[in-house]
């Protein structure tokens, strides 16, 4: 056994191209740009369905674990890749947050100049300080994330580069992968799949994961020359009914129309005009499922609860996934022996300062034994 056959065969994770290749638009010559990213827990929770006195199974997808803290690695390694098979030298991308750190971290990887066009000072500073760090050129414009996105379609029409958002449909490729871990964690389909949804790009991967690993064509892939690998090895019987979540104030598909002027603290959501406007309907309708909205205030207690009930912390945005599935527990739109997965779309530590704005201040004392004794007595209740 020679030195590359020993290694091929180690079971080092080795990122979702090479987990998934048969189901990825990816061909022997696809230079894969990797940082391992996927492979993320499914935690089950049981201090918050006790707390709620509800009889279900809620398990969390911590997309949080990822290497640049959020899901959208998953939809950058691909469209990274596919740029860089394409002889791109340069990707752009119009950002709340997120989607610029994945972009920035993968271009470093890829040895490709990045551009980033965020919104002036509504972007939690952990993803800021990821788009610097990762020495892509960031542009704040004066304007929101909507503003972003046009500029940045315009600006590719004739300049050379690559545009790394989700209407690049390498991006919803990627990011469907999270779909068959979730299957192979469970078995099969959970009953529900929730998540937030701003750009709703997710909530579309998500639907073309689920159909695609249950045999059923979605209409969105065309990678398989009319022979769908999914039929002969199917790794679920069924699909989840799948319930988007959106900020009160950023709720184009609970509005039914575009929103100009959207606003919540859940900066990653904060989006008015989402790209996949007609791929996020079609999930809701032929799922059976639908969207509801969070106000700020539900959105900051479900990140709050979730934190301190099971210790996981994720970021304003994925909170409102458990802030609206404990408000349809509670209104029993979800019923008793239910499994539902909620996507935690990304990292607590993204956004600090929105996370230390809500707790409770820490205590100063003296450095002495018996100050500290008195606070800690005091919470002990003695
Ligand atoms: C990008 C993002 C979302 C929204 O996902 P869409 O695909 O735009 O709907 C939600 N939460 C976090 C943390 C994100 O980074």
């Amino acid at each position: 056994m020679n030195m590359t056959s020993h290694l091929n065969m180690t079971s080092h994770y080795r990122g979702l191209i090479e987990r998934y290749r048969d189901r990825l638009p990816v061909s022997s010559d696809t230079p894969v740009v990797t940082l391992n990213e996927g492979n993320t827990p499914l935690i089950e929770l049981f201090n918050l369905p006790n707390l709620l006195r509800k009889n279900v199974r809620i398990l969390c997808k911590f997309e949080g674990l990822n290497p640049t803290g959020s899901f959208k690695d998953r939809g950058m390694t691909m469209a990274v890749s596919k740029a860089v098979e394409g002889g791109s030298k340069a990707i752009i991308c119009a950002s709340t947050g997120n989607t610029s750190a994945a972009a920035a971290a993968y271009a470093a990887r890829a040895n490709i100049r990045c551009f980033v066009l965020i919104p002036e000072g509504k972007i939690a500073l952990g993803k800021l300080s990821q788009a610097m760090m990762h020495g892509s050129v960031v542009i704040q414009i004066r304007g929101n994330f909507d503003d972003g996105m046009r500029l940045v379609q315009e600006l590719a029409e004739t300049m050379p580069l690559d545009i790394v958002n989700s209407i690049n449909p390498y991006r919803l490729q990627g990011q469907k992968t999270i779909a068959f871990e979730v299957l192979e964690a469970l078995g099969d389909a959970p009953d529900y799949h929730a998540l937030p949804v701003g750009n709703a790009g997710n909530i579309s991967a998500h639907w073309i994961g689920y159909s695609e690993a249950a045999g059923m064509a979605c209409g969105s892939c065309n990678h398989c020359d009319g022979k769908c690998p999914y039929l002969e090895n199917k790794l679920a019987t069924r699909r989840p009914i799948m319930v988007g979540y959106q900020a009160s104030g950023a709720a184009p598909f609970l509005r039914g129309h575009m929103v100009d002027d959207p606003e919540t603290v859940a900066t990653a959501i904060r989006i008015g005009h989402p790209v996949s406007w007609d791929l996020a309907w079609a999930a809701k309708n032929e799922s059976g499922g639908w969207f509801d909205e969070c106000t700020d205030e539900e959105i900051l207690r479900g990140q709050k609860l979730l934190a301190e009930t099971e210790g996981i912390f994720c970021e304003p945005a994925s909170a409102a996934s458990i802030a609206g599935v404990c408000k349809d527990l509670e209104l029993g739109v979800i019923g008793e022996g239910s499994t539902i997965v909620c996507t935690l779309t990304g990292h607590g530590l993204k956004d600090p300062d929105t996370a230390i704005e809500q707790s409770t201040k820490p205590v100063v004392v003296d450095a002495k034994r018996a100050a500290i004794e008195g606070v800690i007595a005091k919470h002990l209740g003695g």
